[in-house]
């Protein structure tokens, strides 16, 4: 884990980190709400966010230093073997061999990583704001450091508004709150963009569609002949909600795939 923060990520993770706390630094040294409650010896509020902030650091760089799903060779092997027993080769597409990190039998649902140099299970993208994949190990956790960035950032958006001094001057005006005018546009930036991965990752955990599936389809080998947009391992919206954030351990998507192509015949 520590070689892995000295790697190329460090750059990113160290700007965001910066980011993060320069931004809060600024909240707390202007005449916001957070100030003026803290000046009044309420210290509830203050705390609280300041928490938030933490708990949204510490969740970024638990996903960013998580192992994705990286699929190892011999554990491939053996799955594929068991899988073999249990599955009728005829309804399955057969399993592709990784011509980059020269994987056998790649799963379904994996694909390589040119970034990671590396097959992720159940691969959704690789975040180039995290230098890490996003695969079938992290994504559950990705998506609850969005929801709790999203939280802290629009918290600091109110907070941000809050201080905003009059001035006598345009100019005067300027001076007065270049630091918050400064943060709040990042804020509204980032707030605008987390609002938009959140939405669209709950709905294509929803309809079990990873982000390189719904923009790939046409490429993929289990999706592409399939007639319908349908995915082949939807379960319903509560059922691939439940299976998202309680499954443990790697799926066997090429069980899940081959009952639903017996139901489509
Ligand atoms: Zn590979
Ligand atoms: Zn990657």
């Amino acid at each position: 884990m520590v070689q892995n923060m000295f790697r190329t990520g460090f750059l990113v993770r160290a700007t965001h980190t910066l980011l993060t706390w320069v931004i809060t630094l600024i909240l707390f040294l202007h005449n916001t709400d957070l100030r003026r409650c803290e000046e009044r010896g309420e210290l509830l509020l203050p705390v609280l966010f300041f928490l938030l902030v933490m708990l949204s650091v510490l969740l970024y760089f638990a996903v960013s230093l998580m192992d994705p799903g990286f699929v190892l060779t011999d554990t491939v092997k053996g799955s594929n073997e068991e899988m073999e027993s249990m599955i009728p080769q005829s309804s399955t597409p057969r399993l592709r061999r990784c011509g980059y990190c020269l994987l056998q039998q790649q799963p379904m649902r994996a694909k390589h990583c040119q970034t990671c140099k590396r097959c992720v299970r159940r691969f959704d993208h690789h975040c180039p704001w995290m230098e890490n994949c996003v695969g079938e190990r992290n994504h559950r956790w990705f998506m609850v450091y969005l929801l709790v960035q999203l939280l802290a950032l629009l918290w600091a958006l109110h907070v941000a508004l809050s201080g905003l001094s009059p001035g006598v001057s345009w100019d005067l005006w300027f001076r007065a709150n270049g630091f918050l005018l400064a943060a709040l546009g990042v804020v509204g930036v980032f707030s605008a963009v987390v609002l938009v991965l959140l939405g669209s990752h709950v709905y294509l955990v929803s309809v079990n569609c990873t982000t390189w599936e719904f923009m790939s389809r046409h490429r993929i080998s289990y999706l592409k002949n399939r007639g319908d947009e349908h995915s082949p391992f939807d379960r319903g919206p509560l059922g691939n909600l439940r299976d998202f954030f309680c499954a443990c351990g790697a799926v066997a998507w090429e069980a899940t795939y081959d009952r639903s192509a017996a139901n489509h015949v």
